[in-house]
């Protein structure tokens, strides 16, 4: 690691140091090979609407190393994002995605909305939007029927050229989400420059509606914003009863949580369908 080479300042390179960047690199050459190995797979979590209907889900990524057993993805994306791996990897998340749009499409669900995160790296490809919208044609899917989850980390580097991507992208009918809003530096700016659909309420902020005055003013109110924005707002990590019902009350859009729905395996989302048709 950069630090072990730092000579000088290897006094203060502590076990615990050598331990994370052993384990760093060894996840870094496992993840080469990991998706054609099948070590990767993909779990879903359902999005409600405010009316309980199931609007869809959102594809998270899932790591099974042999050995290390799961490895959360807060820890494995980095690693792809720094080594490039996040480009194939990201375009086989786009790629079952729509296999399961087009599975609840022949259960009648046609207008579900499957949402991917996306990483800032994938979106400085040249030719990403030509490859995706090629993709979603390949493989039959409408492109209303995919959002793009971005962070506002995606801003840091990219400018113009990222917002003229997410521009065609959603000209062409891709749905763009703002994920983890409020967590991040600046946000408010963000709202105004990127063409956005929805906003996705990092869940830091939905944890406390309940008990602090603060949070609760801050999410009421930020549902009302993004309403005047004409935007949609997704209320993320609901995990309690009361929290849903405040959410309800203040109009908010759309929700996810464990409390209304784990991520759960691919195989699943069939069986979850027609429960909720
Ligand atoms: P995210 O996009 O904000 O995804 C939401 C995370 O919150 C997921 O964690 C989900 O399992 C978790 N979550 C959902 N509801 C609840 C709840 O009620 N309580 C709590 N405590 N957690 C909840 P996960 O799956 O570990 O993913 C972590 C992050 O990894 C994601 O955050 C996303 O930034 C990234 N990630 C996951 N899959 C992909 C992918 O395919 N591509 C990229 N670029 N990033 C991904
Ligand atoms: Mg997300
Ligand atoms: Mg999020
Ligand atoms: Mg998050």
């Amino acid at each position: 690691s950069a630090k072990a080479a730092g000579g000088n300042r290897i006094g203060a390179y502590t076990e615990a140091d050598a331990t994370r960047a052993g384990r760093r690199l060894k996840l870094e050459g496992a993840l080469r090979g990991a998706l054609e190995r099948s070590e990767l797979s993909l779990c879903y979590q359902p999005i409600y609407a405010a009316s309980g209907r199931l609007r869809g889900f959102e594809a998270l990524l899932r790591w099974n190393h042999p050995e290390l057993g799961a490895i959360s993805p807060a820890e494995f994306v980095p690693l792809a994002e720094q080594t490039g791996l996040i480009v194939p990897i990201g375009e086989w998340v786009i790629r079952e995605a729509c296999r399961i749009h087009r599975e609840a499409t022949a259960k009648g669900h046609a207008d579900i909305v499957m949402a991917v995160n996306l990483s800032p790296v994938q979106l400085r490809v040249p030719s990403f939007v030509d490859g995706m919208l090629r993709l979603l044609e390949e493989c039959g899917v409408p492109a209303s029927g995919l959002e793009l989850e971005i962070t506002e980390s995606i801003m840091l580097e990219a400018g113009e050229r990222t917002i003229a991507a997410l521009e065609r992208l959603r000209q062409a009918g891709v749905r763009i989400a703002l994920d983890d809003f409020g967590t991040g530096y600046a946000s408010l700016t963000y709202l105004r420059e990127l063409p956005i659909h929805t906003l996705k309420l990092d869940r830091s902020f939905i944890r406390p509606i309940c008990h602090q005055h603060t949070e609760r003013v801050i999410v009421e109110s930020m549902i009302m914003l993004v309403h005047r924005l004409g935007l949609e707002v997704v209320a993320e990590g609901i995990e309690e009863e009361e929290q849903l019902a405040l959410l309800r009350e203040w109009g908010c859009d759309l929700l996810q949580g464990y409390l209304l729905g784990r991520p759960i395996e691919a195989r699943g989302v069939g069986a979850h369908l027609p429960k909720l048709a």
